[in-house]
């Protein structure tokens, strides 16, 4: 029967994915587009073999292996499925040769000529692509079909059964559209141990540029102290030469500890407070800078208290950050403002300048550790920032257009009386 055959069919095209998931496991060389070749040829000779005799024509699912070698095993893949198919159908011979070798042409046309752009799609793309291929190449079987009925005088309504093509076509689209869903699955297997292995690397990179800037800082406090001693003693050039050592000696400091923050927000000192009250101690705070730069400072806080339960310091380091970028994009005469509104368990605190303004490029990069367009910038103000939002399990949100300003909108949530109890 037809559907019998087909289902065989399907079984041996999908056969190659299913092997090559077995045998790819960590190695390598199992991908190579050689193997999937010598596998997916195989599976469509098998198919040609195994395939339905009927109205002189043979059905079978031998393109799907075809369709799919192109596709997701490369040109030298496909290239041999083709070959096989190819000289399979010459060997075979019979009438309807010529159509059989017309057809494997037109259908390996479509991949080849996608095979390029095909890995710039998305892998949902991928799928609906592939099983497109899959629907011309049962088109061009149903034209060269049609065309030979007509050319032996045979008249399709008399002699064609519509269920049989029905079969052929749904089988053919589930097979294709399974091995192609299979592929992607492989795929994405392969490139989530890559990630993932990356991400190890990074990982050990980072505890071991920790544990050096650590060690780094307490000779530099030592050097600090020995220099803040011998500047006392100084005068004139000496002393002028010492003070510069020691900004720079600051600035490295304090380097140091925004990366160590960074990788790790240490909260040391867990307690209740309100968050608008923290607010206007912050906005107190970078008032002078602001007065220096020429920049308007203001901040709009909702009446209703909002109490958070966290590292007090940590936050306040947090905003000061935050604010302290606002005032430095804005040009003088310029302003910043701090709102805070309440909502529900729920704390919207906005951050609006109008500075410079980000581009969209700027934008996406905002947050990445050591990226800044500063002079003497570090770029671990931010990084800084969204680390301990994020662990304070609030959210961090950047709107920004060029020339008009940016609003940064942070959401923190209420503070829970057990989590006082567990710290
Ligand atoms: P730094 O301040 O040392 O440069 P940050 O991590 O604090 O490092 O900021 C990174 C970069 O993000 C800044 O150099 C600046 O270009 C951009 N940026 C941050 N906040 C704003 C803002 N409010 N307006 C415009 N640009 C900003
Ligand atoms: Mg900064």
């Amino acid at each position: 029967m037809l559907a019998e055959k087909l289902l065989l069919n399907m079984l041996i095209t999908l056969s190659p994915i299913l092997l090559s998931s077995v045998l790819m496991d960590g190695k390598r060389k199992f991908n190579s587009p050689i193997v999937s070749g010598l596998l997916h040829s195989t599976a469509a000779f098998a198919c040609m073999i195994f395939s339905y005799a009927k109205y002189d024509f043979t059905w079978d699912l031998r393109y799907v292996p075809l369709v799919i070698a192109f596709l997701y095993g490369g040109p030298v893949a496909g290239g041999m499925v083709f070959a096989t198919i190819f000289g399979g159908r010459m060997l075979i011979g019979g009438d309807t040769v010529v159509y059989g070798l017309v057809n494997t042409v037109f259908i390996a046309i479509v991949p080849i000529l996608l095979m390029k752009k095909f890995w710039h799609f998305a892998p949902n793309k991928r799928v609906l692509v592939t099983t497109g291929i899959g629907a011309w190449s049962l088109l061009v079987c149903y034209l060269s079909f049609t065309a030979h009925q007509s050319f032996v005088g045979d008249s399709l309504t008399l002699n064609f059964n519509i269920p049989d093509i029905l079969i052929v076509g749904i089988i053919d689209t589930i097979a294709i559209t399974i091995a192609a869903k299979l592929y992607e699955g492989l795929h994405e297997r392969s490139r989530m141990k890559e990630e993932i292995q990356r991400a190890e690397k990074l990982n050990t990179l980072g505890e071991l540029a920790a544990s050096i800037a650590h060690e780094v800082r307490n000779p530099l406090t030592v050097v600090k102290g020995f220099l803040q001693l011998m500047q006392q003693d100084e005068k004139g050039k000496n002393y002028e030469y010492l003070s510069l050592v020691l900004s720079e000696l600051g600035r490295a400091e304090s380097i140091i500890s925004d990366y160590l923050n960074f990788a790790k927000p240490k909260f040391e000192k867990i307690e209740d407070f309100s968050l608008p009250n923290v607010l206007t101690e912050v906005v107190m705070l970078l008032d002078p800078l602001a007065v220096k730069q020429g920049v308007q400072l203001e901040s709009v806080l909702d009446s209703t208290d909002f109490h958070l339960i966290t590292d007090r310091n940590q936050l306040k380091q947090a905003l000061v950050n935050l604010i302290k970028n606002a005032i430095e994009a804005t040009p003088e005469s310029g302003k910043v403002t701090v709102c805070y509104q309440p909502s529900g368990t729920l704390a919207n605190v906005t951050i609006l300048d109008t500075g410079k303004g980000m581009t969209h490029e700027q934008l996406s990069r905002i947050g990445t550790l050591f990226y800044t367009t500063k002079d003497k910038g570090t770029g671990l103000g931010t990084s800084v920032s969204l680390r301990i939002i994020e662990a304070m399990n609030g959210k961090v949100s950047y709107k920004s257009e060029l020339g008009i300003g940016t609003e940064v909108l942070m959401i923190l949530p209420e503070g829970k009386k057990e989590l006082m109890m567990i710290s």
